[in-house]
């Protein structure tokens, strides 16, 4: 699957972008946000940076939504937990006073209209699938919100955009929709194409009639995946805290190598027969272009200090592979 990038397109690879996404397991602890920032300075190409929500924030939203028809003090208890997780971030890496209540103070507004969909719920009773569908692209909200203050603060430029923004389309279909390829890919391309760094909150995108459909249960590697095909990209890179594909499940086989290379095909069927790395549908949209999937360990990322050569079409860091 991390296909071999000698020779690969050295000319155009200098104009293509690249599509990085970090997960909910890089953005737990004081450390990963540090991590994240060394990532992505050592990329020399341009980059379209996707994330997931903070670790385990589905999963409160998801027990939130099936609550809240019936107990309206779980919108309480949500609000204070979700500002405290990113309070506690922002305060971490954003000493400037000022600055600091500013991002506080969107993080905070943001909340406040999860605040209102759930309150919603919570009058009608139930939840209907287009709710639960916005209710549940909150946490990516959040992050995407927490990390484009935290770059822009450290002096990494980047602006947030969201898949609405982007017109990125999906068929509509609620909690588990596809993208859909034809209609998203001008769109995106007309967005992403200025010389800027992108962040996207992944896991959704937007239907024919404008609203949020996720994509399903860690569908933030397929929104990248998605991303990275309708730009073209030079190639779609997820950062994970784990080595790769492995020859088989490390906690029962004792032996268990990782993987350098795979086809789309190999990588799929893994994933589709219980490798849980990757969102299955993660290559359906890199193999039309053959767009190179790269898994990296992010426990692995070269210190930060460490003067990098220029990248020039070769991979930005040692792979996963040990
Ligand atoms: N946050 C979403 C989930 O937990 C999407 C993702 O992590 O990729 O399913
Ligand atoms: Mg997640």
């Amino acid at each position: 699957m991390r296909k071999p990038l000698s020779g690969f397109m050295e000319e155009t690879y200098k104009m293509k972008k690249i599509v990085i996404k970090f997960g909910g397991s890089n953005l737990k602890t004081k450390e990963d946000v540090t991590r994240i920032i060394r990532v992505i300075s050592h990329y020399q190409t341009e980059v379209v940076i996707v994330v997931s929500a903070l670790y385990g924030v589905t999963d409160i939203l998801t027990k939130t939504i099936e609550d809240v028809p019936r107990a309206q003090e779980a919108v309480g208890h949500i609000k204070t937990s979700l500002m405290e997780m990113h309070r506690r971030i922002v305060t971490w890496y954003i000493d400037d006073r000022d600055y600091n209540k500013s991002v506080i103070k969107k993080i905070k507004e943001r909340i406040d209209k999860l605040e209102h969909y759930l309150l919603g719920v919570h009058y009608l009773g139930e939840t209907p699938d287009f709710v639960r569908d916005v209710v549940l692209s909150y946490g990516e909200r959040l992050s995407s919100l927490l990390l484009t203050a935290i770059l822009n603060y450290k002096g990494i430029a980047c602006e947030e955009v969201l898949p609405e923004q982007l017109g990125l389309l999906t068929n509509g279909e609620y909690g588990n929709a596809v993208v859909d390829f034809a209609a998203a890919e001008k769109n995106l391309q007309e967005h992403l194409s200025a010389p800027k760094r992108f962040i996207v909150p992944g896991f959704y995108g937007i239907s024919p009639g404008s609203r949020v459909t996720l994509l399903g249960r860690g569908g933030s590697d397929y929104s990248a995946a998605a991303i990275g095909r309708c730009i073209d990209a030079a190639s779609v890179d997820l950062w994970k805290d784990v080595d790769g594909f492995m020859s088989a499940d490390p906690r029962i086989v004792d032996k268990a190598v990782s993987i350098k290379s795979l086809t789309y095909r190999e990588a799929a069927e893994l994933s589709y027969f219980g490798a849980q790395i990757l969102h299955p549908r993660t290559f359906g949209p890199l193999l039309d272009k053959q767009i190179p999937l790269r898994l990296f360990n992010i426990e692995r990322v070269a210190p930060a200090a460490k003067p990098t050569p220029p990248l020039r079409g070769t991979p930005p860091l040692e792979g996963t592979s040990r």
